[in-house]
């Protein structure tokens, strides 16, 4: 049996048959490793998951699906760590496609959980507390901690900080990191989403009535951080797939030291708000 329908017959269930296996997993850059998936070529199918090496143990940003779990837990023995050594299960937002993994994760790995105090209750309830009633319900997950805007995770010589990025989720959360890679450093950015969901409200939102402030205020939050490594949560943000390949054939400087590509991701992801709140009867 190929791996490809051995994970096929895993996730049972029906859900997204035709998501295919993630390709290798590969250090990106310094102590942050690629363990998510990387194919782009549709939708849904480039859900990101980073792995974080220090010497007090790892953190690992995003879980994808209950059934991407296994295929994480495969990438990271690949790359030399176990599953039980994870401290930290981070999120960058509450939508199945980041968070359904965490509660299989958290019983593998035996980390914490922690989340964005906005975030939580949607985490906690499995996607019923959805401000978007069409998004999926998944297994819910406990936090074990909250966090909040400005907050400062520390493992070994890692300091992750989180950042409210909302309007995609209440508690949508931007990590910045500064890597170590041979004798420099570089400022890096986790991107939560900038991106607004289709068919969801901007103006007169009961469920989320302050949704338009919140993203205004996001492209501001992401404008006023130093990017040099662009990173997020979905592979397409950054041009993940096509990245990797260049760094494999070994490109000088790395591929990902990219902040052209983090100003465009704004750029176009608030046009794109703009467009839809004046389509939808608002100011711009
Ligand atoms: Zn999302």
């Amino acid at each position: 049996m190929s791996g490809a329908s051995a994970i096929a017959q895993e996730r049972g269930g029906g859900r997204r048959p035709d998501r295919p296996v993630p390709t290798k997993p590969f250090r990106i850059i310094g102590n942050i490793y690629y363990v998510g998936q990387t194919d782009n070529s549709r939708p849904g199918t480039d859900d990101a998951a980073y792995l974080i090496s220090t010497s007090q143990g790892l953190i690992l940003l995003d879980t994808g699906e209950e059934d991407t779990v296994p295929q994480i837990d495969e990438n990271i023995k690949r790359l030399g760590f176990k599953i039980q050594d994870i401290k930290f299960i981070l999120n960058s937002h509450a939508h199945s496609d980041h968070v359904a993994g965490d509660a299989r994760m958290k019983e593998l790995s035996g980390a914490r959980l922690l989340s964005m105090a906005q975030d939580a209750p949607v985490i906690e309830s499995g996607g019923k507390e959805d401000f978007n009633p069409a998004r999926g319900n998944y297994r819910a997950a406990k936090v074990d901690r909250i966090i909040h805007d400005g907050e400062k995770i520390q493992l070994g010589a890692t300091t992750m900080v989180a950042h409210l990025t909302a309007g995609h989720t209440k508690g949508c959360t931007s990590w910045t990191t500064v890597v170590e890679d041979g004798d420099k450093k570089y400022n890096t950015l986790f991107l939560c989403s900038d991106r607004i969901t289709p068919k969801v409200p901007l103006i007169n939102n009961e469920r989320y009535p302050t949704i338009a402030e919140d993203f205004r205020k996001t492209y501001k939050t992401l404008r006023s951080l130093p990017v040099e490594v662009f990173l997020g949560a979905h592979g397409n943000f950054l041009g993940l797939v096509e990245k990797a390949k260049r760094l494999k054939q070994g490109a000088s400087p790395n591929p990902f030291i990219d902040p052209k590509a983090y100003r465009d991701e704004i750029d176009s992801a608030e046009r794109d708000f703009l467009a839809e709140l004046e389509k939808q009867g608002g100011t711009p």
